[in-house]
Parts: structure tokens; C-alpha cells; sequence
């Protein structure tokens, strides 16, 4: 590595351009035009490997309209439902909250088109980090072939680790579909359709309504078993096939292999910012992350305009919700069988909104009380003696 420049390029270097080194850049514009402070401040770089951003990803949260991207998505629903091939589905209406969907490229390409017009915010494409360098000043940063100086690094850089011990999976394979000619699609999301389990894990199917003609739909499995999201395949053909009849063709796939837990040897930068899926940003007991990203970078832009930037972040968890979740992990692990029944009590019992806000991650003290009411007593009680997992 060359000897360190003595002045910096940048004042922040985000390594990652994906859904938190993206949203902290969007934030970071917001907060700027809100607090009208000089353009000329600050001056930030995104570095990220990809060479082009596809529609590789659909973000799907609750949200009761407050969040900046629910102007961004696609839909929205106010109703989900739970089922299990048994059972009639139990569906949640909410008056407050809506289950938000938000296209991966919509995202990608508003949030790029707001970094084109900034005049504080960079991003180079193709520029995968090799090495990191703390000096007096800051930092050095190898990335493909060009060298780059800033005050202080953000890491929201994300690849699968290669080996976790103790892990919880969520696989997920499925389609975009167009449909022949106009289905006549509820306008509820089938959050957990067709709830199964095996000895490892849960298995469920989902499907949100996009248009009369295009719908998602996917088959999900969480547990601790790994495999590639392609073994579902055939399930996925033949269940889309029972529902249309042969008369769908595919847009696009949607597959993924979300570590909900587990542990493993972090890359950890001294004096780093962290963000991202590394750094807690997927929930551990539902895989979710983008609401937890949007209350990351809000607080993190805020200290960045404010030129206050803490290296430690608020931890995602509160407490309760981070005993709540381990526990719930546990039962993954010993009875998955309890998992798909806690599940449908969820659709059967819990008020809409009480879920919404577990599921976005701003429950209340009493709404936790209510989850654990309609909990089963005795599985989540002997998950709750045999946690075994690290607090994520
Ligand atoms: C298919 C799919 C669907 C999902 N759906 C939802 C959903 O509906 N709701 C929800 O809340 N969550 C969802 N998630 C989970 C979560 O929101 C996403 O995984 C989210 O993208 C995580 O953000 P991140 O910034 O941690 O990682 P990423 O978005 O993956 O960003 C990490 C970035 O780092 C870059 N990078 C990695 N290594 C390097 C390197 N050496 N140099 C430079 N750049 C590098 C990568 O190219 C990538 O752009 C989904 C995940 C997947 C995979």
C-alpha cells in the first residue's frame, strides 16, 4: 500500500452501497436540506463492489405512513393473513398500520438519483474494498485498483459468512409471476400461508398482489438447517401451478439465504462506524431488517450532520424484544412444531396493530405482555431454560 496522503478526499467513506450504506446516504441528504446546513461541509464517498444495481430484492415493512419510503413503495395493505392447510386463514386488519412494498430497483434508483443531485454525496460502482488502513488522519482504503483517503470509515459492507456455528437460516425461493389474464387475487397478503414444520424448521408460503395481473409469491423455510434456496424450486412450481392453473409466466426470481442467527468471525475495523446485516441489522426472529436500517441511519445521519458521529450505535434490541427473540429462536431449535402454532395464535389472537409494531420493531411495553399471553406456556418455557444463543 502507498504511503497515506496527508489531506483527506472525504470526511466519511461508506463501504457498501446496498440497503443501509444507501438508506444512510439518503438520510444523510434529508438531514442536510432539513437543518439547511452549508453543502459544502461535508463531503462523503460510497465505494460498492456491484458494477450495476439490479431488481435483485423486494422490502417489505410495517409502517403507519411515518417513514420517508412508504412514498416510495409500490403497495401497501392494511390486511395479512396466517394459515395453515387445516385451518381457515386468520387474517389481521389494521386501521394504523400497513404492511409497505417497495421494489428493490424503485429503491436503488431513487436513492441514486438523490446522490447524483447532492452535491455532498459520491458513489463509485465496481470498487470492491481489498484493504483498510488506519492512519493519524484517518483512513486509507484499497478499493479494485484505486486508493482512497477519508476522516472515517462506515463499514455496511455484507457477504454471507462462509462458517457459523449455531445458526438459524431463513431460504426463500420464489417468483414475480404475470398472470395469463386477471386473477381474482385478494387484496391481502398471504404473510404465512400453508404453515408446516419438520424435524429443523417451519416452512410457509407468501404472496402479496402486486396488480391484477403480477403477484410475488414465494415459499420460505426458517431454521437451522442450510440448504440452497433453489431446493425449493420444485415445491414453488407446483404450488404455483395448482393456484393459476399453468397460466403464469415469470418476471423475475426472488431467492435468498438470510442468516437470522448464528455465530461467526466478524471483520471488525477498529474505530469503524458499523452498520448493516453484519452489525444486528436483520431481525434474529423474523429476518426483517429494513425498518431497523431506517432507525440506524436516521440516528447516524443525525450525528454525522450534527458532526457528533459515535463510533458505538444504539444497540437494535430492546431488551425485552432481544430476550423475546432468543427465546423464540430456541424454539426453532426444539419445537418447530410450537413455532407454527405460536404463529397462527399470533393471526388468531393478537391484535393487528400489537403485531405490526412487534414486527417494526416499536412494540410496547404492554404489547409485549400481550404476545407472551398468547405464547404456549410450556414450549416457551423450556425454550426459555435451554437458551443457548448469544444476545443478538
Ligand atoms: C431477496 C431478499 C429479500 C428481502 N426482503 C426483505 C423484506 O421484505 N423486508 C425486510 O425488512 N428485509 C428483507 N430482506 C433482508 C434485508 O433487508 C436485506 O438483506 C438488506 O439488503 C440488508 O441490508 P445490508 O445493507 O445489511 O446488506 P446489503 O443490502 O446486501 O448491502 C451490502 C452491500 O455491501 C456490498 N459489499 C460487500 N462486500 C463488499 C466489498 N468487499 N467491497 C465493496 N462492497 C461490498 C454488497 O455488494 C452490497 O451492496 C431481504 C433480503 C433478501 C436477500
Amino acid at each position: 500500500m502507498q504511503s497515506p496522503r496527508t489531506t483527506l478526499e472525504y470526511d466519511y467513506i461508506i463501504l457498501g452501497g446496498g440497503c443501509s450504506g444507501l438508506q444512510l446516504a439518503n438520510q444523510i441528504i434529508w438531514k442536510i436540506d432539513e437543518t439547511g446546513r452549508s453543502q459544502k461541509e461535508f463531503k462523503i464517498l460510497i465505494l460498492e463492489a456491484r458494477t450495476t444495481y439490479q431488481d435483485d430484492r423486494t422490502w417489505c415493512f410495517w409502517d403507519n405512513g411515518t417513514s420517508p419510503y412508504c412514498k416510495w413503495a409500490t403497495n401497501k395493505f392494511d390486511s395479512w393473513s396466517f394459515s395453515t392447510d387445516s385451518q381457515r386463514p386468520f387474517v389481521h386488519k389494521s386501521d394504523n398500520y400497513q404492511y409497505y412494498h417497495l421494489k428493490g430497483i424503485e429503491f436503488y434508483q431513487r436513492s441514486l438519483a438523490m446522490i447524483e443531485t447532492s452535491p455532498n454525496l459520491f458513489i463509485k460502482l465496481n470498487q470492491r474494498i481489498r484493504n483498510i488502513k488506519k492512519t493519524k488522519e484517518g483512513f486509507i482504503v484499497r478499493a479494485s485498483e484505486s486508493l482512497y483517503t477519508g476522516g472515517q470509515i462506515i463499514d455496511c459492507r455484507y457477504s454471507r459468512p462462509s462458517y457459523v456455528s449455531n445458526a438459524v437460516w431463513q431460504t426463500f425461493y420464489g417468483y414475480e409471476i404475470i398472470l395469463e389474464k386477471p386473477g381474482r387475487l385478494n387484496h391481502e397478503v398471504v404473510l404465512m400461508g400453508d404453515l408446516r414444520y419438520e424435524s429443523s424448521g417451519i416452512f410457509f408460503n407468501y404472496l402479496i398482489p402486486i396488480s391484477s395481473k403480477t403477484l410475488l409469491f414465494q415459499t420460505t423455510y426458517i431454521g437451522t438447517r442450510y440448504f440452497l434456496p433453489n431446493e425449493l424450486e420444485d415445491e414453488v412450481n407446483l404450488l404455483v401451478n395448482k393456484l393459476f392453473k399453468n397460466k403464469w409466466t415469470i418476471r423475475r426470481t426472488e431467492a435468498g439465504n438470510l442468516l437470522q442467527h448464528g455465530d461467526y468471525r466478524k471483520n471488525n475495523i477498529p474505530d469503524a462506524i458499523k452498520g448493516g446485516s453484519h452489525w444486528g441489522a436483520l431481525r434474529a426472529s423474523t429476518g426483517y431488517a429494513f425498518s431497523r436500517i431506517l432507525q440506524w441511519s436516521s440516528v447516524k445521519a443525525n450525528e454525522i450532520v450534527h458532526c457528533k458521529p459515535k463510533i458505538i450505535s444504539k444497540p437494535f434490541n430492546k431488551r425485552v424484544q432481544n430476550y423475546m427473540d432468543s427465546v423464540f429462536l430456541n424454539l426453532i431449535r426444539l419445537s418447530p412444531d410450537q413455532v407454527c402454532k405460536t404463529l397462527i395464535n399470533f393471526g388468531k389472537n393478537l391484535e393487528p396493530d400489537v403485531f405490526a409494531r412487534f414486527m417494526n420493531d416499536s412494540a410496547k411495553v404492554s404489547d409485549f405482555f400481550k404476545i407472551i399471553l398468547i405464547c404456549p406456556k410450556k414450549a416457551m418455557i423450556k425454550a426459555a431454560l435451554n437458551r443457548r444463543f448469544n444476545k443478538s
